[in-house]
């Protein structure tokens, strides 16, 4: 086995369980040193037992890159395969429906790693497409995409496309909801995108009434198609409360204006919760699984959300990545009117 690819997998499986970011981060610059240094240059450091001369190097990775070389599985990544294993439960059969994720993101906001990257492990799933859905200017924090960023990203995936098919990248954002309700990135280009996805990212503490509007408004807008992670809360860690608005007139613009609600898959975010799942039932509502996935092996998360929809008996047929892609655009479409 290459050392470069047994790194490379191991950060996947590390993303894949949601680890420390600092570890996968030394993987992965193990992974790039090993890419940089090449192939024969590792080998002779092995034969002298040097590996950790190398930068980035520590006793972990160096027995890795040694075990590689000697041609097994290193125990490392043997491991980490069958404790980090993601199968689904109750939702398995709405797993093999699924057809692709309507949320993901690149290095071209706060994702860890490139759109052909991202797309390449949605084909090793099996999926059709994905929705690529990097963040909007004012998220600074995650490099949001300025309008210029943007229709550069757009001119990539359609490069992207022309050698990835059939498979295919669907355009997309993930817009900010600003404080007023309006979204962060201009109009025609929200237009231009095939699914939009708009989310709370700010001021999750705003007074109910207020929150209401503010979440109305964004599920109104004829560009939105898919409601993001719409309480906010974390539920690992330190955890972050849910935020607080009135589910029965968000769902009800949902249900009027036909804005799907995201089940997010992330572990840390199990949004919505599970009575909120119920109330949008109740209403009728689409729905969306989507991972959010920031690294490739995030995108096996679906897993999670597909069990959340089985446990709640949503039926594939309310859910919109059981379309196919030219489908999903489609349905989308109805929205920019
Ligand atoms: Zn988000
Ligand atoms: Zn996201």
């Amino acid at each position: 086995m290459r050392p470069a690819d047994a790194l490379d997998r191991i950060v996947y499986l590390l993303d894949r369980a949601l680890a420390e970011s600092q570890k996968v981060r030394a993987f992965a610059r193990a992974r790039d040193v090993v890419d940089e240094v090449g192939d024969d240059e590792v080998e002779r450091l092995h034969a002298h037992s040097d590996l950790t001369d190398l930068p980035g190097i520590g006793p972990t990775t160096a027995r890795v890159i040694a075990e590689a070389l000697d041609g097994g599985v290193p125990s490392y990544l043997a491991e980490l395969e069958a404790t980090t294993a993601i199968a689904p439960e109750d939702g398995a059969e709405l797993r093999g429906v699924l057809r692709g994720d309507c949320h993901t993101h690149s290095t071209w906001s706060d994702g860890g790693a490139s759109i052909e990257k991202m797309a390449r492990t949605a084909m090793a799933l099996g999926h059709e497409y994905m929705v690529l859905t990097d963040h909007s200017p004012r998220l600074t924090i995650a490099h949001g995409l300025s309008a210029d960023r943007l229709r550069r990203q757009i001119d990539e995936i359609d490069a992207l496309n022309d050698r990835l098919a059939p498979f295919r990248i669907l355009t997309g954002i993930e817009v900010d909801i600003l404080v007023d309700g309006s979204l962060d990135q201009r109009e025609d280009l929200l237009a231009r995108l095939d699914v939009v996805v708009a989310s709370v990212h700010s001021k999750l503490r705003m007074e109910r009434q207020e929150m209401t509007r503010r979440m109305v408004a964004a599920v109104a807008s004829p560009h939105v198609d898919v409601l993001g992670h719409c309480t906010g809360r974390k539920v690992v860690g330190r955890g972050r409360p849910p935020s607080i608005f009135d589910a029965e007139i968000v769902f009800a613009a949902c249900a009027q204006f036909d804005t799907a609600l995201e089940i997010n898959c992330r572990p840390e975010r199990q949004d919505p919760p599970d009575e909120l799942v119920d109330l949008a039932i109740d209403w009728g509502l689409r729905f969306a699984i989507d991972t959010d996935a920031h690294a490739p092996g995030q995108m096996e998360w679906l897993a999670y959300g597909c069990d959340k929809a089985a446990r709640h008996d949503i039926p594939p047929g309310q859910i919109v990545n059981t379309m196919a892609a030219d489908d999903l655009v489609a349905w989308a479409a109805t929205h920019d009117g």
